[in-house]
């Protein structure tokens, strides 16, 4: 099969999306999706019911998830696909990754309390579906539920975000780390919205140099924060090193993202689409 409209990245309450796994699943196909895959932060535990509700709406599905590294002080995120979920390799070492989210969480309500709004761990808590995956989006709309800011954007910008209050440093994975887990259970490995990276042209150039060599192969060139800009230079980066390139909405639910599932234009002709490494 030829997919006509593929979408490599998503979420569902597993991790910080709003809508349970089937729900996305359903809307990918109502809006056209052919060929699916849920990538939740960190957690692989949506894949079994979002598989099953994909292949009762006729759409294709692949495992997905997007994990949280570190490269140079710099956060990323990696996404793999189609890997092997029973892979203990993968499976185990995300638990360990969800331990150290938990820990970062309290520091987070650690570093609120300290500027006067105590609580905010607890009822970040209220706000994760899955209490394991607890994640800066359950925190900023917990912080809009009390009135601390209007919208979700508006608490990221003055308390979540580097140099801000509520914003602490942690130790992610590394990137040799992702990739190897992702591989290893037989899956590809997708840097994750590049347009987003607080990073110069020379860094990206050597973060993509490291992650070729470490084993990665895919590029997210359209996605749902990337300009036509970004969209046009990140192409010339897969050409360049010879990525295969992905395409994903990272829909985190209809109220909180600017892009639907599907509901972005297609790849650049003439690259290779990331799909083709899987199927
Ligand atoms: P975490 O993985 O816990 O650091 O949280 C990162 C998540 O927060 C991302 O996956 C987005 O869902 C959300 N996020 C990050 N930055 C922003 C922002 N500026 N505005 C809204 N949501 C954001
Ligand atoms: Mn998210
Ligand atoms: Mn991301
Ligand atoms: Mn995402």
């Amino acid at each position: 099969m030829t997919p006509a409209n593929f979408d490599f990245h998503c979420h569902s309450v597993v991790s910080d999306g709003l809508l349970p796994p089937q729900d996305v699943a359903r809307r990918a196909a109502a809006n056209g999706v052919d060929l699916w895959a849920l990538t939740d932060h960190d957690d692989l535990g949506g894949l079994a019911v979002a598989r099953q509700a994909a292949e009762e709406a006729g759409m294709a599905f692949e495992n997905g998830v997007e994990i949280s590294i570190e490269w140079q002080g710099v956060p990323i995120h990696i996404v793999g696909l189609g890997f092997d979920a029973a892979h203990p390799v993968l499976s185990d070492s995300l638990n360990e990754l969800r331990i150290g989210r938990i820990e970062r969480a309290k520091r987070m309500g650690e570093a609120m309390a300290a500027i006067g709004i105590p609580g905010v761990y607890e009822g970040a808590l209220c706000f994760a579906t899955n209490p394991s995956l607890i994640s800066r989006a359950h925190f900023a709309r917990y912080m809009v539920s009390i009135g601390i800011a209007r919208d979700v954007p508006g608490v990221f910008q003055h308390y979540l975000t580097p140099g801000k209050p509520g914003y602490v440093d942690h130790r992610w994975a590394t990137l040799a780390d992702a990739i190897g887990w992702i591989t290893t259970a037989g899956g590809v490995a997708v840097v994750a919205h590049p347009g987003r990276y607080k990073m110069s042209g020379g860094d990206m150039r050597r973060f993509l140099d490291d992650f070729k060599d470490l084993g990665g192969q895919g590029l997210e060139v359209t996605c749902g924060s990337h300009s036509p800009d970004n969209v046009m230079h990140f192409a010339r980066l897969a050409r360049h090193y010879a990525f295969h390139a992905s395409r994903g909405s990272d829909f985190h639910g209809p109220e909180e993202s600017y892009v639907d599932l599907g509901k972005l234009p297609q790849l650049p002709e003439d690259l290779k689409p990331v799909w083709r490494l899987i199927r």
